[in-house]
């Protein structure tokens, strides 16, 4: 949101831009500024969805329809072709359909070729000998890596939202898959100058590296850096050739043990003892707690919720919004976790299925279920995301740690009023909202 001395909107996409540099306050061609940052939500709705599709081709799938729909809604945003508001809305709930299908087509592309996610711990220490650290989401990069390496010495580390790999059937099987180090993409710079070991970005989120492990990184997929080998294809050997020169990291234990890989089948086997335990009151409520995480204190805000949360509260989580509280210990209540790692961001697919099999366990609307999500946004998948749900008709999401820039007034307003958003405040009243609603 703005304050008056802001800008009201920023606009150089023609020539007719004000005064040649750019609309801020009206467009010359007539465009407001709540239309101009709806067409802005738009472009980061399916700049997010593209990141899925870009999986998901890596993995051979792909769909006109979504292709077909990404052609109208760049176009919607050219100069004098659409100025309804009302439109752009719809086209951004359409976005969200959308990247349903895209998440769909990429979970399914993931299980076809590794199995479905089990639970599974995964150590945060390190073994002696050579290493490379993967990070971003292109399991597709580190499977082949991980094939590349096998029988070499070389073990291979995943970080920050390469943590669900370690449930997948078709992944975990590589012994050399050793471990996770470090949590959330932004603690990158800290973590690669620390650990002598190759580095290997296959998506977003990398950062432009320190001098201090320049030589060692490399990127492939969609992910580039200044000045550093992106490899095309999936040959690494110049990447374990890098790990087996650094020397090695030695063997040193990790502060915690985390679990993930909990898939759409391993919760839903659990479905009769669930109602049960609501039934019976032992579960109260159920949190979706997760998202793209960000740096800075704001967002300790979703560590200090959970920790809150009564024991008699389930926590279900993805994404690397979940290293905000992954090492916590929530116990269990009769038998089910209290705190469960559905996996990466695009498996919000997982917790959409989970909340319409348990509307249907319970047979109510999802949004009578005792479910509230509770969610962090940093990049456009955290959009992409938000229309699914608001297209799902999911209503009363907590959104954190700060709204998104494009969201005026007049936008606010809307999700207001038509889907109930809400922005997070402090953890203690918030749950004390949901729990006494
Ligand atoms: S499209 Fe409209 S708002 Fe954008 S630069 Fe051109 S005149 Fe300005
Ligand atoms: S969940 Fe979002 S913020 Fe986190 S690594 Fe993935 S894309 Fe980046």
């Amino acid at each position: 949101m703005t304050n008056n001395s802001e800008p009201k909107m920023f606009c150089y996409q023609c020539s007719q831009t004000a005064k040649g540099t750019g609309c801020t306050t009206q467009g010359v061609c007539g465009k407001t500024p709540t239309l101009d940052r709806l067409q802005d939500n738009l472009i980061f709705a399916t700049k997010g969805m593209t990141a899925y599709l870009t999986h998901a081709r890596e993995l051979g799938l792909s769909d006109s329809e979504i292709d077909a729909y990404l052609e109208r809604a760049f176009y919607s945003t050219f100069t004098n072709v659409n100025f309804d508001p009302e439109n752009f809305i719809e086209l951004a709930l359409e976005a969200g359909r959308m990247n349903l299908k895209a998440m769909k087509m990429l979970k399914k592309a993931h299980i076809d070729r590794y199995g479905e996610p089990e639970p599974t711990e995964v150590q945060t220490g390190t073994k002696k000998g050579p290493a490379i650290i993967v990070t971003g989401h292109g399991l597709k990069a580190l499977e082949e890596l991980l094939k590349q390496t096998e029988g070499t010495g070389v073990n291979v580390y995943t970080h920050s939202e390469m943590l669900p790999a370690h449930g997948y059937p078709g992944l975990k099987k590589y012994k050399h898959l050793a471990g996770n180090l470090g949590k959330a993409w932004f603690d990158q710079k800290q973590l690669f100058s620390k650990y002598r070991a190759a580095i290997l970005g296959t998506s977003n989120c990398v950062l432009i590296p320190k001098d201090e492990y320049k030589d060692r990184i490399f990127t492939t997929g969609a992910a580039r850096l200044p000045d550093v080998p992106h490899i095309e294809g999936y040959d690494y050997s110049q990447v374990v050739e890098k790990a087996k020169a650094l020397g090695g990291l030695e063997e040193t234990e990790g502060e915690t043990i985390l679990t993930t890989g909990f898939s759409t089948s391993v919760v839903l086997s659990l479905a009769d003892k669930i109602k049960e335990l609501v039934e019976t009151g032992k579960i109260k409520h159920f949190f979706l707690v997760g998202g793209c995480d960000s740096p800075g204190k704001k967002a300790g805000y979703y560590r200090e919720f959970v920790e809150k949360l009564p024991s008699d509260t389930v926590v279900l989580t993805l994404a690397c919004g979940k290293f905000r509280f992954n090492d916590l210990d929530l116990g269990s209540i009769d038998g089910i976790p209290r705190l469960i790692d559905l996996g990466q961001c695009n498996d919000a697919i997982v917790a959409i299925e989970i909340a319409l099999a348990l509307s249907e366990l319970f047979q109510v609307g999802v949004n009578d279920l005792p479910l509230t999500l509770v969610l962090s946004w940093m990049e456009q998948k955290a959009i992409a995301i938000l229309w699914t749900l608001l297209a799902l008709g999911v209503k009363s999401i907590y959104v954190g740690p700060t709204p998104p820039a494009w969201v005026n007034e007049d936008i606010l307003k809307v999700l207001q009023e038509r889907y109930d958003l809400r922005l997070i405040s402090n953890a203690e009243d918030d749950i004390a909202q949901i729990l006494n609603n």
